[in-house]
């Protein structure tokens, strides 16, 4: 008898059929994987493929972690820990709730999934073609890592169908700089093989864009920022006089997540029309609206987007990008130029000229800086900030070394007659000394800028900045364990510092006798600086009888800005030392680096004249 034709597929089988649905090709795999990590709370994204992502992918978090109980679920289908109800389905608040992403990747890739969570419950699980390998324990920091290697093994013919190593990367670049795009607060690492092809460096989304398109792009970027309707509309858009840019810079992301809309290129391209039939800006928006306003197609391969309104999403996206032209156009009239807003009169009654630290012979040693253009969010822009130097000046200047050419106070009487007009603003020439020193003339003469000293202020500020608002410390498990001896005092004071230590992302554990081993470190410490900086943790506890972060915190700013920065030898770009000269002005304290050493001097035009026996 001929048996029946009709028979139930198997598990494998359907797993198989579904991956093919929800990953197309190494791209998807990838996206999933930061969607998730993104999802479970990370602020650190590490992506690193091989072959275009068809031997490996490897993407790691340092986000919430999973237990082992959930470890053990999150490669099954249908497993999900982000849907509950059938309405959550309407409130679309995480990447992912399908749950099918990671059994898809299983299904059809060798993959190793290595988490934690924050409690230390976690495990590693090797799987082949969704069936567990082997299972082992696993100790690292909080956080997932999931390793793909040889995706499509198991479906030949899918595996025919991907294109080139080049062009598979090119799929996964793209997927990488438009979620990091989404999340400038993210810090993202891009490797392809060892080589570091992208790094987001958690900031603003302008800086983002520079990281991820280019600055000479970024820096002209107009901001959009504007609501209609209850459509809200944000991002950066090319200015009209500059829209070269390429088809692929057109970003679009509704509630941060990447979609495409047709209706949206539609009021974009429109919007540009009058200034070039071959217009092609760049455009990066966010948009944001009532839930019930959109329907997202929740296949995962493609975010086609489905308005209630289309109509009304094309005028008020229309409408966002004239609004910021016609901004645009008045901040650059000439009848409103920036000298106006320079002579606000809460600092002095002139207008105070860019980059100028020499107060004005009448004035109050308060200075004010105005953020350039260049390189910041121009809601930035008119942020004044005011604080008092003079001491410092005196103190920084009087050096011996420095004494000689410097002074800030410019000598009464000796002013030279014609004092530049305050005129409006203009970005001062800067130009590089040995690639080491940036230096540009301002109104009160010529400024000498160490390029490393400032740096390392503007990173060290940011540093720290981001350590005091208690954001997670990103930890890194080292390879091999570091060992430490400890003093009698130290191993007391560890006893009870221990809790703190691991917040400020150092795992130490006893190794035996007073020998102890460092497994992991904060990701802004060099190593070599880790185990001094434990050490100093352990004694300014037991000098003040209580932890004091504070130390460390400013150990580890200081050590992730000094390494950071752009050292002597560094060739900058003209908008990169305009960058650093902006960032610089607007920064606590600078004219110190970190370490006390000057960020600049100058020599003015009182003592040129000097100098030249005028
Ligand atoms: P979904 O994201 O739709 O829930 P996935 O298959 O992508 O489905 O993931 C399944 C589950 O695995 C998630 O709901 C989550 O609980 C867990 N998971 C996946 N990736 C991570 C990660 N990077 N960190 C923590 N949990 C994760
Ligand atoms: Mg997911």
């Amino acid at each position: 008898m001929k048996s029946a034709e009709i028979h139930v597929l198997t598990d494998e089988i359907i797993n198989k059929i579904a991956a093919g649905e929800v990953i197309e090709r190494p791209a998807s795999a990838v996206k999933e994987l930061i969607e998730n990590s993104i999802d479970a709370g990370a602020t650190r994204i590490q992506v690193q493929i091989e072959q275009g992502g068809k031997k490996k992918i490897l993407v790691a978090d340092n986000g919430k972690g999973m237990g082992k109980e959930d470890l053990n679920l999150c490669y099954l289908r249908h497993t999900t820990s982000k849907l509950k109800s059938a309405d959550d389905l309407f409130h679309l608040q995480t990447n992912g709730f399908r749950g099918e992403a990671v059994a898809s990747i299983a299904a059809i890739s060798k993959m190793t999934i290595s988490t934690a969570t924050e409690d230390g419950d976690g495990g590693r699980l090797v799987l082949k073609g969704g069936n567990i390998e082997d299972e082992q324990a696993y100790t690292g920091g909080h956080g997932t890592t999931f390793l793909i290697e040889d995706l499509f093994f198991n479906t030949p013919v899918r595996r025919t169908f991907l294109g080139s190593e080049t062009s598979e990367g090119t799929k996964i670049l793209d997927v990488v700089l438009k979620t990091a795009i989404a999340h400038p607060e993210i810090r993202f690492d891009y490797k392809v093989g060892d080589k570091a092809v992208f790094i987001g460096v958690p900031g603003e989304l302008r800086t983002r864009l520079a990281e991820a398109i280019g600055s000479s792009i970024a820096k002209n970027l107009l901001p959009v920022d504007y609501t209609e309707a209850g459509v809200h509309v944000s991002g950066y858009i090319s200015p009209t006089t500059e829209t070269n840019g390429k088809r692929h810079h057109q970003f679009l992301f509704l509630r941060k997540r990447p979609i495409e809309s047709k209706v949206i290129a539609k009021a974009v391209s429109q919007a540009y029309e009058p200034y070039g039939a071959q217009c092609k800006p760049v455009t990066v928006l966010f948009l944001d609206m009532p839930d019930q306003d959109f329907d997202v197609n929740v296949h995962p391969a493609k975010r086609e987007v489905r308005f209630a309104n289309q109509n009304l999403v094309f005028l008020v996206v229309n409408h966002a990008i004239r609004d910021t032209f016609q901004k645009d156009l008045e901040a650059n009239s000439p009848f409103i130029d920036l000298s106006a807003e320079m002579a606000k009169p809460d600092v002095n009654d002139a207008p105070v000229p860019q980059y100028n630290f020499a107060p004005p012979a009448s004035a109050a040693p308060v200075y004010k800086t105005q953020e350039p253009r260049l390189g910041n969010d121009i809601s930035e822009k008119n942020k004044t900030k005011s604080y008092s130097v003079a001491d410092d000046v005196q103190d920084l200047f009087s050096q011996p070394e420095a004494g000689k050419i410097i002074s800030l106070e410019p000598g009464q009487g000796n002013v030279p007659e014609q004092k530049p007009e305050p005129a409006p603003w203009t970005p001062p020439t800067l130009f590089q000394i040995a690639d080491t020193y940036i230096a540009g003339e301002d109104a009160e003469g010529l400024l000498i800028i160490d390029q490393h000293a400032a740096h390392s202020r503007i990173l060290y500020e940011r540093a720290l900045a981001t350590l005091e608002n208690g954001a997670d410390l990103d930890s890194q498990e080292l390879l091999f364990p570091e060992l430490i001896e400890f003093s009698k005092l130290e191993k007391q004071v560890f006893a009870s510092v221990d809790p703190q230590l691991r917040k400020l992302g150092f795992f130490v554990e006893h190794f035996g006798g007073d020998t102890f081993q460092i497994r992991a470190i904060p990701s802004a410490l060099p190593l070599s600086r880790a185990i001094k900086a434990v050490h100093q943790f352990l004694d300014s506890c037991a000098g003040s009888g209580e932890a004091d972060p504070k130390q460390i915190t400013d150990t580890i700013a200081k050590a992730w800005s000094k390494t950071n920065a752009y050292q002597a030898g560094d060739k900058l770009k003209p908008e990169e030392m305009a960058q650093l000269m902006g960032q610089l002005m607007s920064t606590e304290d600078p004219l110190k680096s970190p370490y006390g050493a000057p960020t600049l001097m100058r020599i003015t035009l009182d003592e040129l004249a000097k100098k030249f026996k005028h």
